[in-house]
C-alpha cells in the first residue's frame, strides 16, 4: 500500500515524526495565558467565533503568509508558545480593517497589542520595530535626520529640521528622559532578538 505522500510527486519526503505529533495532538488549553491577554487590553478576545473575515481583509497577509485568524485563535487557546515567538505577530501593520469589519466586534488590534507587550517582555521583538523604538527614545522621533536631508532642505529655503520634536531640543530632552525613568530605554535594548 502506497501512504499518500509516496502517490503525490510533490510530496517528497514522509512528515518528520514531530511534524505529525504537532498536527495530531490535541493540546489543552491555556486560560491562565488567554487571561494575561484579556489583562493587557485584549478584552474582546473570546468573542472571535473564527468566521475568517479578518483575514480575508488584511493587506498585510495579501503580502505573507501572515493570518491574523489564527494568531487570534491562538490567543484564544492561551498558546503562548506558538504566538509569542512567533514572526507573524510583527507583520500587522495596525491599519484597523479587520477591527473595522470583524462582525463580533473583536477588538483585533487591540489583542496585537496585549500580544507584543507580553512578547517583548518575555525577550521577543522584531528587529525592525526594535529599531524605531530605539530611535523614538534616544532622538524623541521615529526617523532620524540624515545630513543630506538637511541640505536638501537648506537649498530649497526652509529650516534645517522640521517643526517636529526634532527642533524643539527642551520636548526631545523630555522624550529621552521619560524613556529613562519609565526603562522603556532599558526594555527594548534587552527585548530584541
Ligand atoms: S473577523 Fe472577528 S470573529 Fe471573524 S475570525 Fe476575525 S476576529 Fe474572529
Ligand atoms: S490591523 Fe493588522 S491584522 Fe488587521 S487588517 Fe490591518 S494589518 Fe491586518
Amino acid at each position: 500500500m502506497l501512504y499518500p505522500f509516496q502517490q503525490n510527486p510533490y510530496i517528497r519526503r514522509p512528515p518528520s515524526t514531530d511534524q505529525v505529533r504537532a498536527l495530531t495532538e490535541a493540546r489543552e488549553p491555556k486560560p491562565a495565558f488567554t487571561r494575561k491577554v484579556i489583562e493587557g487590553g485584549g478584552r474582546t478576545v473570546n468573542l472571535c467565533f473564527q468566521c475568517g473575515t479578518c483575514t480575508g481583509s488584511c493587506p498585510s497577509g495579501r503580502q505573507t503568509a501572515f493570518r491574523i485568524r489564527k494568531l487570534v485563535r491562538r490567543a484564544q487557546l492561551g498558546f503562548e508558545e506558538d504566538v509569542l515567538p512567533s514572526d507573524d505577530l510583527w507583520l500587522c501593520t495596525t491599519c484597523f480593517t479587520c477591527y473595522e469589519r470583524c462582525p463580533r466586534g473583536v477588538e483585533i488590534v487591540d489583542i496585537v497589542m496585549a500580544l507584543r507587550n507580553l512578547a517583548v517582555r518575555a525577550g521577543h521583538m522584531a528587529e525592525p520595530h526594535r529599531k524605531v523604538a530605539e530611535l523614538i527614545s534616544k532622538t524623541g522621533h521615529l526617523v532620524s535626520l540624515r545630513d543630506e536631508d538637511k541640505a536638501l532642505r537648506g537649498k530649497l529655503g526652509l529650516d534645517e529640521t522640521p517643526p517636529t520634536v526634532f527642533s524643539d531640543t527642551k520636548a526631545q530632552e523630555e522624550v529621552v528622559k521619560i524613556a529613562s525613568i519609565c526603562g522603556f530605554d532599558k526594555l527594548i535594548a534587552e527585548g530584541g532578538k
